[in-house]
């Protein structure tokens, strides 16, 4: 099964898309984990993504597009996966449907994560980011177990500099202007399923398992 999470950042794409994964035993792809990983091992790639990410905006198409199909290279992707943060434009939509076309695939469900901007910038600002393993929580609606530890590595919980409420709100305004068009490009395609996203997040995950089941 091909998956893709579309919404504002925020939304809480990420944290379903894990969940996603675990359940259907195909891989998370999170185009932003890879570029942090990326930026933490100060690789070439890294360097280049970080002048773009810190300020909100969108790392350059031919980077993502290259990152992105060496990923889909990997063994783990020939049952599917669940892409997160990718597509986030028109011509990363359109590649990636030329990809699958190539190989006489498609995209089975894109689905959008509906959140209002005024909860998305409340929300941000309580997000918390391990950047030792990639888990997210947020310190009231899915907080760790113990105060700024991760769960999964105990290390120390971050707000990530690009969840800062300046930067959030410059991504959201991309988000408007870049990647929310794809909503019609996918209802075009006929995949696009919505879900309310300002709900517990058990109900969104319940309300995603009855649109993929
Ligand atoms: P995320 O963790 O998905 O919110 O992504 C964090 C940041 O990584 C974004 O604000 C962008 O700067 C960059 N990024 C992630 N995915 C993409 C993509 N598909 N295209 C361009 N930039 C991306």
């Amino acid at each position: 099964m091909k998956i893709i999470m579309l919404g504002a950042p925020g939304a809480g794409k990420g944290t379903q898309a894990k969940q996603i994964a675990a359940k259907f035993s195909i891989p998370h792809i999170s185009t932003g984990d890879i570029f942090r990983a990326n930026i933490k091992e100060n690789t070439e790639l890294g360097k280049k993504a970080k002048e773009y990410m810190d300020q909100g905006m969108l790392v350059p198409d031919s980077l993502t597009l290259e990152l992105i199909m060496d990923r889909f290279a990997n063994a783990d992707c020939a049952n599917g996966y669940v892409l997160d943060g990718f597509p986030r434009t028109n011509p990363q939509a359109e590649a990636l449907t030329k990809a699958l076309a190539d190989k006489g695939e498609k995209i089975d469900f894109a689905i959008n994560v509906e959140v209002p901007d005024e909860s998305i910038v409340n929300r941000m600002s309580g997000r918390r980011a391990c950047l030792t393993c990639g888990a997210t929580y947020h310190i009231k609606y899915n907080a760790p177990a113990k105060e700024n530890i991760c769960d999964t590595c105990g290390e120390e919980l971050v707000l990530r500099d690009d969840d800062k409420p300046e930067t959030v709100l410059k991504r959201l305004s991309v988000y408007h202007e870049q990647t929310q068009p794809l909503i019609d490009y996918y209802k075009n395609e006929g995949v696009l399923r919505e879900v309310d996203g300002t709900q517990d997040m058990n109900k969104v995950f319940d309300d995603i398992l009855a649109i993929l089941q």
